[in-house]
């Protein structure tokens, strides 16, 4: 499997484009790039399948309404988040309302539901969805046993956890979770965060002051 990164928009989130053995391909979390995810699609002639978004926030799907209605294709959220998207006390940010509203259409008309345990499939390459409560209500993880690779959102990051003082947060959640669901993993499976640099399990299980 192919991963590119993009770093894009006001909190420097990572989009990540994934492109399995047979040639398809994914956005994960296009972010706030002011459309530069889909401009370098259609520059480059690469027409995504999938359109999947790590947790409710707008960092990470502020451009996903548009790009999945430019190539009408699926938007893969986690079930158990789509109450806390819609609920009012979810912070916006500096962000406008309309954008956050194109996102909730988007997700009722083409959203593609997950739950912890499920499978995904992009062509020949099957990932499984790993879901964590404490950053917000429930981010989701996509792990890739086979490449060794985990895109893990806001709930983990290099030396860090995701922040936990917004709303639905619970540092104790979260560290619990990251512990039971993701240091158990292989400790060379490569961590891909939403923001800041990539890690793997095993340094963050040796390093990371949050968890130990
Ligand atoms: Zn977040």
């Amino acid at each position: 499997m192919k991963i590119q990164w993009f770093t894009v928009g006001m909190y420097q989130t990572n989009c990540f484009l994934l492109t399995s053995e047979d040639g398809h391909c994914m956005v994960v979390d296009p972010g706030d790039g002011d459309d530069g995810v889909l401009e370098y699609l259609q520059k480059n002639g690469i027409r995504p399948e999938r359109v999947l978004i790590t947790h409710g926030h707008m960092d990470h799907f502020a451009d996903a309404a548009r790009l999945a209605e430019h190539y009408d294709i699926p938007i893969d959220f986690a079930k158990n988040e789509v109450e806390y998207l819609f609920s009012a006390e979810v912070q916006r940010g500096p962000y406008e309302e309309e954008v956050f509203e194109e996102f909730l259409q988007a997700v009722e008309t083409r959203g593609n539901l997950l739950q912890d345990g499920d499978q995904l499939q992009l062509g020949e390459s099957s990932f499984q969805i790993i879901t964590l409560p404490g950053h917000s209500a429930c981010g989701m993880c996509l792990y890739h046993p086979a490449a060794g690779v985990i895109i893990v959102g806001d709930q983990l990051f290099a030396g860090s956890i995701g922040r936990t003082d917004m709303y639905r947060g619970s540092g104790v959640q979260l560290i619990r979770s990251i512990q039971e669901k993701l240091l158990i993993l292989p400790e060379e499976t490569v961590v891909l965060p939403g923001h800041g640099p990539q890690t793997t399990i095993g340094q963050e299980k040796k390093t990371n002051p949050f968890l130990n």
